[in-house]
């Protein structure tokens, strides 16, 4: 397994987490069978945000005397007041729910506190107004929370919440189709037609959103990174091809600021399917292919995706023009953290001999040999 660290935290996730949604309603040899999987192969992460009673109960059961091998990220404000899932900004409903789950898992403590669900200004502005916050800030101050975190699909609502500076990690709906969804449409909504939308390029919001977290060291854990499935299917997928389980994980893990992807299992075998991703071989990665019909013409916005590798000096293309992509967010105010980590590459902007063989590859005409000289002058 491959690890990588959760902002300031202090934790370090698993690249493939497991999300916990399928467990629902399963007897408890599945959840069981699920977990212990999970574990076994090194995944250190979950997502629990449903509120049954049962389910929470059966995980905590599964985790048993390894409950701290597990981070979890436990929500605030899911609740099923009327036995579905809904979310509450209600106060006490939410504490007395937030309780249960510490009670039903069998621990006391939650290793990061999720606001739950900040899709609109109004979730925003509630969870301020009504105390939720500062809920979240006190279980955090007496440790029983680790950190707080945040849910969300909207990228304009979770850039305002982050920007409070009250939040560690956020779980955010990334996948390719998603991100080539305009920041104002609610992608839940419009995943039903798909096919329908027009796919040009990624969105500069989106973007913006994940290079700010990695500039902030606050950790993305993502949510929906197989599309609910659809990206799966050449005939769901508005990009009329069937993207691999592979290439999902990869677009979600090659994102700035993304720690860890959550991927949905009810079973040990599905458990082995995601963590299979670890062994794939960088052309098994790639998802140009599937992508690339839909870029805007010579946008010149680096995706990181690799597809321009092989480079004779071995620079690590991606992550360098990642780490420029944050630097030029404020030049004057480059994070050390992003410094350190360009630093640490084994192959840099310095090394770069201007073959030019990347920019005859990159399907979005990214000017990679200036790139490489301005990483250096930055970053160096
Ligand atoms: S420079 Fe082009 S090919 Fe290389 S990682 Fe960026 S978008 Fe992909
Ligand atoms: S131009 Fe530079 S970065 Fe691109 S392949 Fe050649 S050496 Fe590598």
């Amino acid at each position: 397994m491959e690890y990588r660290k959760i902002g300031k935290t202090g934790l370090s996730a698993s690249v493939i987490g497991l999300g916990s949604e399928h467990l629902d309603g399963k007897p408890y040899a599945v959840v069981e069978e699920t977990i212990h999987a999970a574990l076994d192969q090194g995944i250190n992460i979950m997502d629990l945000f449903m509120p049954g009673d049962e389910v929470r109960h059966n995980i905590g059961k599964a985790l048993g005397n390894r409950r701290k091998e597990m981070i979890i990220q436990g929500h605030i404000g899911s609740v099923d007041l009327s036995e579905q899932y809904d979310i509450s900004r209600d106060l006490p409903t939410c504490q007395r729910y937030f309780e249960q789950l510490l009670k039903h898992l069998g621990t006391d403590y939650i290793d990061v506190g999720m606001l739950f669900f900040i899709d609109s200004d109004e979730a925003l502005e509630q969870i301020f107004t009504n105390g939720i916050v500062d809920y979240a800030l006190e279980l955090k101050r007496q440790g029983v929370i680790r950190a707080i975190g945040t849910s969300s699909h909207n990228p304009v609502v979770a850039r305002k919440l982050l920007e409070t500076g009250v939040v560690d990690l956020m779980m955010f709906s990334i996948n390719p189709a998603f991100d080539m969804t305009p920041a104002g449409t609610d992608v839940l909504t419009t995943m039903e037609e798909l096919s329908e939308q027009q796919y040009v390029t990624i969105d500069p919001v989106r973007a913006d959103l994940y290079k700010y977290c990695e500039q902030q060291e606050i950790a993305i854990t993502v949510m929906k990174t197989l599309g609910g499935g659809r990206l799966l299917s050449a005939e769901h997928s508005p990009f009329k091809k069937a993207m691999s389980v592979t290439q999902c994980i990869h677009y979600a893990l090659t994102r700035p600021g993304v720690v860890s992807t959550m991927i949905g299992c009810q079973s040990a075998k599905q458990v082995e399917e995601a963590v299979a991703y670890l062994q794939t071989t960088e052309q098994e990665r790639d998802y140009m292919e599937i992508i690339s019909g839909y870029r805007g013409e010579g946008s010149g916005q680096c995706v990181y995706c690799n597809h321009c590798q092989p480079c004779p000096v071995n620079i690590d293309i991606a992550m360098v023009n990642k780490y420029l992509d944050i630097a030029r967010l404020d030049t004057a105010q480059i994070p050390p953290s992003i410094k350190q980590h360009y630093r640490s590459l084994s192959a840099s902007g310095a090394d770069c001999i201007a073959c030019g063989s990347c920019e005859d590859k990159c399907p979005f005409s990214v000017s990679i040999i200036r790139n490489m000289e301005q990483a250096e002058a930055l970053l160096r």
